[in-house]
């Protein structure tokens, strides 16, 4: 048993990190310049220097397994299709964080998370990570989402990752509240249905319910709509589990993009 915690004590103890929800939204945002990826721009330079990154994204999902990449060298993965090719020729080569890795693992108690070599950085991470953190010199990991879990075991789960924000790590779910890629309508006005559930998580955010936020995500009517498959919705879970009572709440990049995607983020610090 001695051996228990100890990646997670051998990490250097630090002021509480704040940790982050970001809508992440078109992987253009990784390279162009507009009002999304200038407020990931201006977050990056306002927020004190992480010891490492854990990023939570929608585009890592397993099934019955979660897997926390302990890489040294975590890929640039373009897991998208159809986008110019300067957004190909992007590349993000921040050092992976096995220490941290190793630590998330053995915090987590609730499931048994599993080591992976194969992972890398999706875009889910390196689109925003680009902006936030240009030099690419935090060492960052990524933890997957397991689809087999409910929103509810997955925000236990988050709950266990607590810690590691007093040994510098900067915790960032990285998702779309409100995510229907079928209901896109650039120009148009944002439809009522994605109004209503970006509103109903900002409330549950705001009182704090943040079990009640897990359970909306698999309510039927507007959240259906609202997320026609789970992917999107569950990275949220992540900063809420680790979020401490005397944390503030700061929303930022409200609006929608095309109608349909809510790039609402938060920090809580
Ligand atoms: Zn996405």
């Amino acid at each position: 048993m001695s051996a228990l915690n100890d990646a997670f004590s051998r990490l250097p103890a630090t002021p509480r990190m704040p940790a982050l929800f970001v809508g992440h939204g078109n992987p253009m945002n990784a390279i162009e310049d507009n009002a999304y990826s200038r407020a990931w721009r201006a977050l990056g330079d306002s927020l004190p220097a992480p010891a490492a990154i854990l990023c939570v994204s929608a585009h890592w999902m397993t099934r019955g397994a979660t897997l926390a990449h302990v890489g040294a060298r975590p890929k640039t993965i373009h897991d998208f299709g159809g986008f110019p090719a300067e957004l190909y020729a992007q590349q993000y080569p921040a050092p992976g964080a096995p220490d941290v890795a190793t630590a998330a693992i053995e915090l987590v108690r609730s499931s048994h998370l599993e080591p992976d070599t194969e992972w890398g950085l999706d875009h889910g991470a390196w689109s925003v990570l680009i902006r936030m953190f240009p030099k690419a010199d935090v060492p960052v990991f990524q933890l997957s989402l397991d689809l087999s879990k409910s929103p509810a075991a997955l925000f236990e789960l988050a709950r266990e990752l607590a810690p590691l924000r007093e040994k510098g790590v900067l915790v960032i779910g990285s998702g779309n509240l409100v995510h229907n890629l079928r209901a896109l309508a650039p120009g148009a006005p944002v439809y009522d249905w994605a109004q209503q559930f970006d509103d109903k998580l900002t409330q549950l955010i705001e009182n704090r319910d943040f079990a009640g936020v897990a359970q909306a995500g698999s309510s039927g009517g507007v959240a259906r709509l609202s997320h026609p498959t789970p992917e999107h919705f569950l990275p949220v879970l992540f900063p809420l589990g680790v979020a401490a009572p005397s944390d503030e709440i700061r929303f930022f990049n409200t609006s929608f993009d095309m109608a349909s995607i809510s790039m609402r983020s938060f920090v809580l610090s």
